[in-house]
């Protein structure tokens, strides 16, 4: 029940076949996926969606799968909203919430992502999928191609996390070391899946969007601040909150959209050897490729780029933590330091509804935050009668 009319190149804005295999124009453009708004108008309503499956494929009228059989879900999707209202007064906001994308499958938002690439490889008759991804991006592929019964090669840099390796291994995945995914996608019969390399991986990520719209109750928040990385997610929701009112379900301004990225390459976290980048690529000012198409996704919706130091964000997460109830990844709490920044250079405003996505879950790189917690070993507890709180 797609609507799904044609792929569209950015560039050059030629129309090409929604069954093409093609991964971006022939002048070397992206293309982005184009709907009938006018058909979903008329056969599609907020009460259908309310009804629908509890994962992202509730939105699927204004997805690109056409067979149903198709469709690979691990349950991706509809991932809590909650209200933060103790670090909202810490970071200068009245309204506050995060978004925890770290309850996806594989733990990370990259599950909306490859759920979508990954089916439509499978619809388009690709008979492999692969990827250059250090981390998130990576581990989502792995699952995912089990899922569909794809094989999967990715490529890892050489100071991937052991435990990446370990996840990638885990779902059956091929390995291979380099930044390229050439490995496997020779003659046009496997798929690269990276960022902007192929046109549905947006649309997997373009549900948050739809999906933060519905949790506000078709009144989207004011501002949602979340990693810069490749920019795909910054233009997925720019893209979802643009379609939500051609659809006629929303109305009033496009949410603020704020990129989060890191302060200098060299940036590091305390305590840790590598550059924090090469730990949190999430966290990047985006790639070339779609510079502009950023650009137009910040310029257009009123937001901005907002960098961040690298040193206070392990303290920013264990306040979560321990004034939450809730532990996100370091690249959560960039998203939480960037709305004080923000706040101050009058990007938002104290009385905005604020979104901050946590990206991954905060439990994917504990070891970052165990060097700041003091942790009795389990003979100094037991000597002192198993009591670990000071008496
Ligand atoms: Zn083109």
């Amino acid at each position: 029940m797609t609507t799904f009319t044609h792929l569209e190149c950015i560039r050059c804005r030629r129309r090409h076949e929604a069954t093409s295999r093609q991964a971006r124009c022939a002048c070397g453009g992206v293309l982005l996926v184009r709907y009938d708004f006018e058909l979903a108008r008329a056969s599609w309503s907020r009460d259908w969606v309310r009804n629908g499956p509890v994962n992202l494929w509730r939105y699927a009228p204004v997805l690109p799968v056409r067979q149903a059989d198709s469709i690979v879900s691990l349950g991706e999707g509809m991932t809590p909203l909650l209200l933060v209202s103790r670090v909202a007064g810490e970071v200068g906001a009245a309204r506050l919430w995060i978004k925890q994308e770290g309850a996806n499958p594989t733990g990370s938002w990259k599950a909306r992502r490859m759920a979508l690439a990954v089916s439509m490889a499978r619809e388009l008759g690709f008979r492999g999928v692969t990827i250059a991804s250090p981390g998130n991006a990576a581990i989502a592929l792995a699952a995912y191609a089990a899922a569909a019964g794809l094989p999967a090669t990715i490529a890892l840099p050489s100071n991937a996390q052991p435990s990446t390796r370990a996840e990638c291994l885990l779902y059956g995945a091929r390995l291979v070391e380099g930044s390229g995914a050439e490995a496997g996608a020779e003659a046009g019969a496997w798929r690269d899946v990276g960022p902007w390399r192929e046109p549905y991986a947006l649309e997997g990520a373009k549900t948050l969007g739809y999906e933060l719209a519905e949790q506000f109750n078709w009144e989207p928040p004011d501002a949602i601040v979340c990693p810069c990385g490749s920019g795909l997610g910054l233009v997925a929701l720019w893209k979802a909150f643009t379609e939500l009112r051609e659809l006629g379900w929303t109305a009033g301004r496009l949410p603020k959209l704020v990129g989060v990225t890191l302060e200098g390459p060299g940036s590091r976290v305390a305590g840790f050897a590598p550059p924090v980048l090469a730990l949190f690529p999430e966290l990047a000012q985006g790639t070339p490729e779609a510079e502009e198409l950023v650009r137009c996704a910040l310029d257009e919706t009123g937001g901005a780029r907002i960098e961040v130091g690298a040193a206070e964000l392990a303290e920013i997460a264990l306040k979560m933590a321990s004034r939450e109830g809730i532990l996100p990844s370091l690249e959560g709490a960039a998203c939480i330091q960037a709305v004080t920044h923000a706040i101050r250079q009058g990007i938002l405003v104290r009385e905005d509804r604020i979104v901050v996505v946590n990206p991954v879950t905060g439990l994917r790189r504990l070891d970052l935050y165990l060097r700041r917690v003091d942790v009795p070993e389990s003979g100094q507890a037991a000597r002192q009668g198993g009591l670990i709180t000071p008496r």
